[in-house]
Order: structure tokens, then C-alpha cells, then sequence
């Protein structure tokens, strides 16, 4: 089963690749791909041009087995829709299972996702959580109608399936965000150890986000 990671990666940060190096282990999956939006689709554009963050994620996973990148939004015209990227990945990868891997936070707001009983519909979802993490803290909705009737505390049965279940997983507890690494950069304080050094060398010699 190969996992999904979508973002937009302005920039990439050790709070998205530990999480997904978790993931990876965590289910066994065959590879986490990474994919940077083009034109994020429910969100302010992004500071970083999709060229630009797209090299900071090669240089960031650079030799590290189990993640990979995919370029098919920035290569797309127009917004970055996630069921249009299944629907390309499944049309690419026929025999593949698929998972789609979102935090916590993201999955919250997942129904103003476009067509988003379709991708629960086409893949399984895993979500990222803190450990404290009360699942009844979540309203009454549509969304959580689908948690009651897809969730699975079992691996196997996770894995086994194409689409239909998800999957909570724990997750290193990094509190870093991009939005904390631009404002940094505005104040010109260090960065290290929160993203790889030589994505901060990147950032540097291109002056992006100062
Ligand atoms: P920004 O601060 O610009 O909003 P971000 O750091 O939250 O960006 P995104 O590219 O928007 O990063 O996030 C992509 C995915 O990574 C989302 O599913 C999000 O939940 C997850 N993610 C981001 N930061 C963390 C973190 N520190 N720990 C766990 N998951 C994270």
C-alpha cells in the first residue's frame, strides 16, 4: 500500500517528515509519497514558488528509504484538488492500494474537501493524532459517521483492504510548523533543528521568505 501525504510544503519541516517516517513503519507501506500542492485548494497561495518547494523536498529526502515525491499537482493547471490526484494515482498504479495521510488538523475540516465521500470512497484514510487525542471532541457530523463506520484498530484489515477504513495512528509530536519557520526567517533567528540543513542553506542563498 503505498501512502499518500499531500501539503504544501512552504517549507518542508522535520514535523512533516518524521510523521511520515512513522507512518511508513508504523503500516509497512510500500512508499510515502509526498506531494506538494501546485495551487493549494482551500488555503492562501503559498510564498514559495511549486519549483521551489518542490527542491526543497528532493534535497530534504534525499537517500532516506521509504519517501518519495510526486510532482502531478505542481505539473497540473489549476487548484490541487486531492481527488483528482487519487484518481491520477490509481489510473497510473492499477494493481496499488492506496492510503491518504492527514493530520489531525487537516482531517477536521476534511467535508469542505472537494468530492470527499469520493476519496473515502477510492482510499483508505490514515489520520495523525496526538496521543491525548479525544475522538468525542469531534462534532456530530457526516465526517464522523464515516470514523464510526470505517475505523479499524487492525493493521491487517487496514492493509488488506482497498478503500473503506481508517486508520489512527500516533505520531511523533513535533510542534513545528511552516508558518513558524517563515516568521523565523522574517526575524532572521536560527532554524536548525527544525528543518534539514540543507534545506535552511536553500532557503538562504534564494532569500526566500525574508
Ligand atoms: P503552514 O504552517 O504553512 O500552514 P504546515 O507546517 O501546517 O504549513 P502543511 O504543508 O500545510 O504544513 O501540512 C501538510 C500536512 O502535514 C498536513 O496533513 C498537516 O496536518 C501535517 N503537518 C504539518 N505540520 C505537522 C506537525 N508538526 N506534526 C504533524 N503533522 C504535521
Amino acid at each position: 500500500m503505498i501512502g499518500i501525504y499531500g501539503g504544501t510544503f512552504d517549507p518542508v519541516h522535520y514535523g512533516h517528515l518524521r510523521p511520515a517516517i512513522d507512518v511508513y513503519t508504523e503500516l509497512g507501506l510500500s512508499e510515502v509519497r509526498l506531494i506538494p500542492a501546485g495551487v493549494p485548494a482551500h488555503r492562501d497561495l503559498p510564498v514559495a514558488s511549486p519549483e521551489q518547494r518542490f527542491q526543497m523536498l528532493l534535497m530534504a529526502i534525499d537517500k532516506v528509504a521509504g519517501l518519495s515525491i510526486d510532482d502531478r499537482e505542481i505539473q497540473r493547471d489549476g487548484p490541487s484538488y486531492m481527488i483528482d490526484t487519487i484518481r491520477s494515482l490509481q489510473a497510473e498504479f492499477a494493481n496499488e492500494k492506496f492510503c491518504l495521510i492527514v493530520g489531525m488538523d487537516a482531517f477536521i475540516g476534511f467535508e469542505s474537501w472537494r468530492e470527499w465521500k469520493s476519496i473515502v470512497e477510492l482510499v483508505n484514510i490514515v489520520i495523525t493524532y496526538r496521543p491525548n487525542f479525544d475522538i468525542n471532541s469531534i462534532a456530530e457530523s457526516e465526517l464522523k459517521k464515516y470514523i464510526h463506520g470505517a475505523q479499524t484498530k487492525n493493521k491487517d484489515e487496514f492493509l488488506a483492504s482497498p478503500a473503506g477504513h481508517c486508520y489512527f495512528c500516533p505520531v511523533t509530536q513535533l510542534d513545528i510548523s511552516a508558518t513558524k519557520i517563515r516568521a523565523l526567517v522574517k526575524k532572521e533567528n536560527k532554524l536548525n533543528f527544525l528543518l534539514p540543513d540543507v534545506v535552511i542553506a536553500y532557503l538562504q542563498q534564494n532569500q526566500i521568505y525574508q
